[in-house]
C-alpha cells in the first residue's frame, strides 16, 4: 500500500484485500510505508503446496470487517459480569463505544501491518538496515488484545512518521480460533510448534492438515518470508492475556540477548515456563537463535490490558534499537504504565512447578487467586476429581487457570535475585559451561552416544550442546545452577536428566 492510499486521518475500517491491485510481494519491500494488512504471505504459504483450492484459506475464512465489532463487544460484556473493578454504567457505555470505534478498524487478517521508515531505508545502504520485529497477537483466539495493541502501534506510526531503524511486522495468531473467541479449534497453537509437528506439517500435504497445522503453516510462513529480508536480527514478541488478573509479565528462555530487551520493559521477568511446557511458538524461535519473548498482559477482557501490550510493544521497540525514546512523544508516560501496574512486585521469577490438566479431569481453581500472589506450601489451592490440589512449595501462583480450555492447571514460582542474574551473564560471557562437563556426575552427551535415546531425535543428530547429569553423583547439583550457565532441563528420566543449553543467538552492542 503506497503512503498516498494511505491518508493520515486514518480511515475507520481497512479494505481486507490488496487495493492497489499489485502484486503483494513487489508492495512489501517498497520504501516508506505503513502497510496496515494484506495477507499475502499467507498466499505463498501455498507454494509447493498440491492445494487446488490455491492460496491457504485466508481469504475464505476472513470475516468481513463488520465481524470484529460484534464478538469484541460480546467479550466485553461477558467480562462486565465478573470485573471487581466495574466502572459505571456510562463509564462503561462510553469506553464500550471508544473499543467499538477502535474495533472496526480491527483487521482480522494474518498480517495487521508492517512499519518501515523510508529515511531510515536510504540510510541503510550504508549502514546497518536494523532488526526485524515481529509482533505476534491472538496465538490464543480468546486474546485478542495483542492484536488491538498491535494496531494502535501501527497507527501512531502512520501517523507520526517516527524515525524507525529496521523493519515492524504485526501478526496475527490463530484467526479461525479469533474468530469464534475460543482459546484453540483442535489444539493449541501455543503447545504446537514442537520441532516433530514443526517438520511434520511441513512435510505433509496441506489437506491433511488440522485447524492448528493450517495456522501454523501460514505462520511459518510470514516468518520465513520476513526472516528472507536483510535484517540481521529478528526479534519476536508474542502477546497473551489470561483468565485471572494480575499485573503484566514477561516470559522467555533465559539467553543473554531476550535479557536485553527484557529490561526494556519494567515489570516481571518470568523464567523457566518454556522448561515446563513443550511445543511454545517462543520456544521454537528460540532454538532458531531469535529473541522470543511473551508478554502477559493481564486479564482477557480488562481494558487495561490492551494499554499494557501497548506500552510493552513501545518499550521493547525502543529496547531493540527501532526507535528511540526522544521519538515516541509519551514514551515516559507508556513505561510508567508498566512500572506502575507491576508495583511492588518481584523483578525476576522462576517457575519451579507446573500443574497439568487434562480434559474432563474437573479441575477447578480456588476462586480469587491472581498472578503473583503468595501461597504456602499446603494452602488449597484448586480441586479435581481426584479430590483437593494443594501447593507442593512456597512460592507465588502464576497463570491460575479459570477458563475451561488448556493443560496448563496453574504454575508456581520463586523470586531469583537480580544478582544471580548478573553472576549467570558474567559466567555465559566467559563462557564457563565448557567446563561444567568436568563436574562429578556431569558428561557431555555426543552425538550418537546412549545418551541420545532420551533426546529428541531431530536434535540429537546435529547438537553437542547437552549434558546429561546423574541426579544420584550429582545430588547436590540443583537445577538452578545449570541455569545460571544458560541450560534448561529437557528430559527428566530414572536417575538422569538431560539438559541442553539455549541458543543464546547473536550478542547485542
Ligand atoms: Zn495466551
Amino acid at each position: 500500500m503506497q503512503r498516498d492510499s494511505f491518508p493520515s486521518d486514518l480511515p475507520t475500517g481497512f479494505p481486507a484485500s490488496n487495493p492497489s491491485g499489485l502484486p503483494a510481494g513487489s508492495l512489501r519491500r517498497e520504501a516508506g510505508k505503513t502497510d496496515l494488512g494484506h495477507s499475502d504471505i499467507g498466499h505463498k504459504a501455498g507454494e509447493g503446496q498440491a492445494d487446488a483450492s490455491g492460496p491457504i484459506g485466508l481469504p475464505d475464512l476472513m470475516p468481513g470487517d463488520e465481524f470484529l465489532p460484534a464478538f469484541l463487544q460480546a467479550a466485553e460484556e461477558k467480562a462486565g459480569g465478573d470485573n471487581p473493578e466495574r466502572r459505571s454504567q456510562s463509564d462503561r457505555r462510553n469506553q464500550s463505544e471508544g473499543d467499538r470505534r477502535e474495533s472496526e478498524r480491527l483487521p482480522l487478517r494474518r498480517i495487521i501491518g508492517t512499519y518501515e521508515d523510508p529515511e531510515a531505508q536510504v540510510a541503510s545502504e550504508v549502514s546497518s538496515p536494523g532488526p526485524l520485529f515481529v509482533v505476534i497477537g491472538g496465538v490464543h483466539g480468546n486474546e485478542p488484545a495483542g492484536v488491538r495493541a498491535a494496531l494502535r502501534v501501527l497507527e501512531r506510526l502512520a501517523f507520526e512518521k517516527p524515525r524507525f531503524q529496521g523493519r515492524l511486522v504485526a501478526v496475527a495468531g490463530n484467526l479461525r480460533a479469533l474468530e469464534r473467541d475460543e482459546r484453540y479449534i483442535e489444539d493449541d497453537l501455543n503447545r504446537h510448534w514442537t520441532l516433530e509437528a514443526v517438520e511434520r506439517v511441513r512435510s505433509q500435504g496441506s489437506r491433511a492438515d488440522s485447524p492448528e497445522d493450517r495456522e501454523l503453516r501460514e505462520i511459518l510462513a510470514v516468518f520465513e518470508e520476513e526472516l528472507k529480508g536483510p535484517q540481521e536480527r529478528a526479534i519476536f514478541l508474542d502477546l497473551h492475556t489470561s483468565s485471572g488478573q494480575g499485573a503484566p509479565f514477561i516470559c522467555m528462555g533465559d539467553t543473554l540477548q531476550n535479557r536485553h530487551i527484557s529490561q526494556g520493559l519494567p515489570i516481571p521477568l518470568i523464567l523457566g515456563l518454556e522448561e515446563v511446557i513443550r511445543g511454545s511458538m517462543l520456544e521454537y524461535l528460540g532454538e532458531q537463535g531469535h529473541c522470543a519473548l511473551a508478554v502477559e498482559g493481564g486479564q482477557h477482557t480488562d481494558t487495561r490490558t490492551v494499554s499494557h501490550h501497548e506500552a510493552a510493544i513501545w518499550c521493547a521497540l525502543v529496547a531493540a534499537g527501532c526507535l528511540r525514546e526522544e521519538d515516541v512523544s509519551d514514551f515516559a508516560q507508556q513505561r510508567d504504565l508498566l512500572r506502575v501496574a507491576a508495583g511492588g512486585l518481584p523483578s525476576v521469577v522462576e517457575i519451579l512447578h507446573r500443574q497439568a490438566s487434562v480434559e474432563n479431569d474437573g479441575f477447578e481453581m480456588v476462586p480469587g487467586f491472581h498472578n503473583f500472589e503468595r501461597v504456602h506450601k499446603g494452602d488449597l489451592l484448586a480441586t479435581d476429581n481426584e479430590g483437593e490440589i494443594r501447593a507442593p512449595l512456597t512460592g507465588r501462583v502464576l497463570l491460575p487457570r479459570y477458563q475451561g480450555q488448556g493443560d496448563d492447571a496453574f504454575f508456581l514460582g520463586r523470586r531469583v535475585s537480580p544478582f544471580w542474574l548478573g553472576v549467570s551473564a558474567r559466567l555465559r560471557a566467559m563462557r564457563a559451561e565448557r567446563v561444567l562437563h568436568l563436574l562429578p556426575g556431569v558428561r557431555r552427551v555426543l552425538p550418537g552416544s546412549p545418551a541420545t535415546r532420551y533426546s529428541d531425535p531431530l536434535q540429537a543428530s546435529s547438537k553437542d550442546n547437552r549434558l546429561e547429569v546423574n541426579t544420584r553423583i550429582a545430588r547436590f547439583f540443583p537445577a538452578q545452577l545449570m541455569h545460571l550457565f544458560g541450560y534448561r532441563r529437557r528430559t527428566p528420566m530414572q536417575g538422569v536428566v538431560i539438559f541442553e543449553r539455549r541458543c543464546e543467538g547473536l550478542p547485542w552492542g
